[in-house]
């Protein structure tokens, strides 16, 4: 995937009707690039939306924003790898902090998540990212470290295959207070160096997005910070004109 990547997270924002209109405004004025990759994350009824309007287009990617790590099964209201791929997704949202801090999910099943989506030949986007309790506390890199060794503990090919992280602090998402390009590049270089010890080699090439109340002011300063190779962002990307102007930062 070509870089920087532009990853729109929708939360539980937007039906089939209103991304059917955004797509249509998104695809007439973003032609095909390719120096940048953009991936949206739609709720999961808006997925075969979004995969119509992508259509064949190779730099525009599709992505859910959960999943559950069995294959399939009697667990209603789950979504699964192999039903995400089917309808044209390519990469998976994991360990996202609503789903760690809203719904109490455990860095044991990030790692359950992570294994799944390799097995199913998606590419996982971990999100890691500290309290703002933590990081006063001094503990902003331990938490990210932990979040990271342990998301990608059962994975079993991190020598070979794509692996995306997102550093998203918790004091930075949605709450309009972003965190300095030095603060995303210091954590960013904590997390390069952290993935070349798991991953070997393949550690070096590992996209780290940042996200955190990213909007069309302050993207361009945070893409400049090293080791910054893209950006995931809430909710600036709900409007397109705010989304056209972050995607061609
Ligand atoms: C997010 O949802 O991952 C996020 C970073 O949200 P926001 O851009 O609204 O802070």
């Amino acid at each position: 995937m070509n870089r920087p990547i532009l990853a729109a997270n929708w939360k539980m924002n937007n039906g089939p009707t209103l991304t059917r209109e955004f797509m249509k405004a998104f695809i007439d004025q973003y032609p095909r690039q390719n120096e940048r990759t953009v991936m949206f994350f739609p709720p999961a009824l808006s997925l075969s939306t979004v995969a119509h309007a992508i259509g064949e287009r190779r730099d525009v990617w599709l992505g859910v924003q959960n999943v559950y790590w069995k294959d399939q099964g009697a667990f209603t209201g789950e979504l699964s790898v192999p039903i995400a791929r089917d309808a044209g997704a390519r990469v998976v949202l994991v360990g996202h902090s609503e789903r760690r801090h809203v719904f109490g999910e455990t860095d044991d099943e990030t790692a359950l998540k992570c294994a799944a989506v390799e097995r199913g030949a998606l590419t996982p986007l971990l999100c890691v990212g500290e309290k703002i309790e933590q990081r006063d506390a001094g503990q902003a890199e331990a938490v990210v470290i932990r979040q990271l060794r342990a998301g990608l503990s059962q994975m079993t090919q991190l020598a070979t295959r794509d692996v995306m992280i997102a550093y998203e602090p918790v004091w930075a998402i949605g709450t309009g207070r972003t965190a300095t390009p030095e603060d995303a590049e210091a954590m960013h270089a904590v997390i390069r160096q952290e993935m070349l010890s798991i991953c070997g080699d393949r550690g070096r090439i590992a996209p780290i997005l940042y996200g955190g109340s990213v909007n069309p002011g302050n993207a361009k300063a945070l893409l400049a910070a090293s080791d910054v190779d893209g950006l995931l962002v809430g909710g600036a990307s709900l409007d397109a004109s705010s989304w056209l102007a972050i995607v061609r930062s």
